[in-house]
């Protein structure tokens, strides 16, 4: 790593793929326009006055301009920070404030959500308009960036950066309170980088045609456009409305490779596979990345049994940039096979290399790896962040550089970690620990359930116990009594869900993740 400096200047400014490849095509254009384009792009913001260390942020779909500023701006120094566009005004204007960005890059279809807030954010100084619509809505304040990198040089004298400034900053999901920066450092991005294109993790590389369905305004779309073009792959964006329909489509047309998304949306997309078996020619399709929240089994078997497709599970949060841990379905990439482990246990894999992991009890003691314990996931690596930006958080980052996830894990005697809560969702009735995501995983492999929820309600005797939401599939039904008979045998009696409360959507984060905050608002007192 002593000449790490040199690689991440060759990342950001001067990629050696761009001579290598240079007729290959990125996204729209081929790797040497996309480069002049990133040139062009950095004389501009200069031009602008944006120097080292301020912050440009992005209000933005994924396309291909978003990639521009995501390369174009750390080269010259700057740090990106894309705001995730599902969150409430306020939020993002709580967001834009807290990170003093100086200038925002936004959709023109996004302006209307940008101007809903762009009142209480003092630091900007100019906005920039990626025209993603036709015709023109913006005002004369507004700059057209299309025009503004046009007259502008192809070169750019990229400077030499201290690998560890900011490259870029993005903010947690919001699901257990207010959103937290965690900062990127180019050493950061750049080993992430690389490390997923490693053949025993994603293994992207250069005959890949990837389609981040994850939106980039997630931990860098969890990495996978810096990896893409590390490697050298084709990258195909999906349109902002991601439907299963559409994204079938897309990946059948394109000829992807390797696409990232949350549970949310493949549950979605085995669904409608499910109703038209062959109806898309997916064969070119080696690996779907399934992260963000627990994949079920349910869903990763479904896949494989009924449509030959191999799944990778990634466990992962904003601050490790995300990428923590994976576990395949199949051998694929590096003969090892995850599928049994993935079947049986619901298992997030194992620690990606350079990443550490363990587990602590309530008095901070590390706890044996027997598959059973559970405790609070512990991680430390090259690319795990050591504190947030601003004053928070502290308390979660140890001086020796581990940092504690809040998620509840067990971790058998492999290293194969399997995520049973949040910790702020943990359910402790009568003093033990129920896995709410063990239950939630039997459920969802009944054949009428859809989605499955289990948190914690309150309880005069127990203090809390299990009752599971219920979203039934479309057409079909289900009582309590035989969801009940389900799972019965799998579990220890009093891990058995109190109750059941049908639902017709259970409520999400803007992120997919089961808001169970939420659920209890709603149905905490269900049983007192
Ligand atoms: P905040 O930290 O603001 O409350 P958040 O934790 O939801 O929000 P993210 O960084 O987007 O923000 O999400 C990371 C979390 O998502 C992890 O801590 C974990 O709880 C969950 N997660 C991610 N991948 C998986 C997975 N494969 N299985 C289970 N849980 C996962
Ligand atoms: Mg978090």
């Amino acid at each position: 790593l002593t000449h790490f400096l040199e690689r991440a200047r060759t990342f950001f400014g001067r990629n050696e793929i761009v001579s290598r490849l240079p007729d290959k095509t990125l996204v729209r254009s081929t790797y040497a326009d996309f480069h002049r384009r990133t040139g062009k792009l950095a004389n501009a913001l200069s031009r602008l006055g944006v120097g080292q260390g301020d912050r440009v942020a992005t209000l933005s779909w994924n396309h291909q301009r978003h990639l521009e500023v995501y390369l174009g701006a750390p080269a010259m120094g700057a740090v990106v920070h894309t705001l995730n566009l599902r969150l409430h005004p306020n939020e993002l204007g709580y967001i834009a404030n807290h990170a003093e960005d100086k200038v925002v890059v936004v959709d023109r279809s996004l302006l209307p959500l940008f101007r809903k807030f762009a009142d209480q954010v003092r630091s900007v100084r100019h906005v920039i308009v990626i025209p993603d619509l036709p015709g023109d809505t913006k005002t004369s304040a507004e700059i057209d960036y299309e025009e503004l990198i046009a007259p502008e040089k192809d070169e750019f004298a990229w400077p030499t950066l201290d690998e560890r400034s900011a490259a870029m900053i993005c903010y947690t999901s919001g699901t257990t309170g207010n959103p937290k920066g965690v900062v990127y450092s180019h050493r950061s991005t750049v080993l992430h980088s690389l490390v997923s294109c490693m053949a025993d993790t994603i293994g992207v590389r250069e005959g890949d045609t990837v389609l981040p369905v994850v939106p980039m305004f997630h931990a860098a779309a969890w990495g996978l456009p810096y990896s893409a073009i590390a490697a050298g792959s084709r990258i195909v964006f999906p349109g902002p409305h991601l439907d299963p329909q559409s994204l079938l489509d897309l990946m059948a047309a394109e000829k992807v490779t390797l696409a990232a998304g949350v549970p949310t949306i493949w549950l979605g997309i085995l669904q409608l596979l499910d109703q038209h078996p062959g109806k898309w020619d997916l064969s070119t399709v080696r690996s779907m990345v399934i992260g963000g929240s627990a994949a079920p089994p349910s869903l990763i078997d479904g896949f494989k049994a009924r449509h030959d497709l191999d799944v990778t599970h990634a466990w992962g949060m904003t601050e490790t940039n995300p990428l923590g841990t994976l576990a395949r379905v199949k051998n694929g990439l590096s003969g090892s096979d995850d599928a049994t482990k993935l079947g049986c246990k619901a298992s997030q894999g194992y620690a990606v290399p350079f990443v550490e992991q363990r587990h602590v009890g309530e008095d901070g003691a590390v706890l044996p790896w027997d598959g059973e314990t559970m405790g609070e996931l512990e991680v430390r690596g090259p690319w795990v962040a050591s504190s947030y930006f601003g004053a928070e958080g502290a308390d979660r980052f140890t001086e020796d550089g581990w940092f504690k996830t809040g998620d509840v894990v067990t971790i058998d005697h492999e290293g194969y970690l399997r995520i049973t809560d949040r910790s702020k969702d943990v359910i402790k009735s009568g003093g033990e620990w129920i896995s709410s995501v063990a239950l939630e995983n039997a459920l969802m492999s009944h054949p009428a359930v859809l989605e499955a929820a289990v948190f914690a309600a309150r309880h005069p005797k127990w203090t809390e116990r299990p009752l599971a939401a219920i979203v039934l599939k479309e057409g079909k039904t289900a009582t309590k009594e035989e969801l009940s008979a389900h799972i019965e045998a799998k579990f220890a009696k009093f891990w058995l869900p109190d109750d059941y409360v049908f639902m017709a959507q259970i409520p999400r984060t803007s992120t997919g993740k089961f808001l169970k905050t939420k659920l209890r608002e709603l149905h905490g007192d269900h049983l007192e």
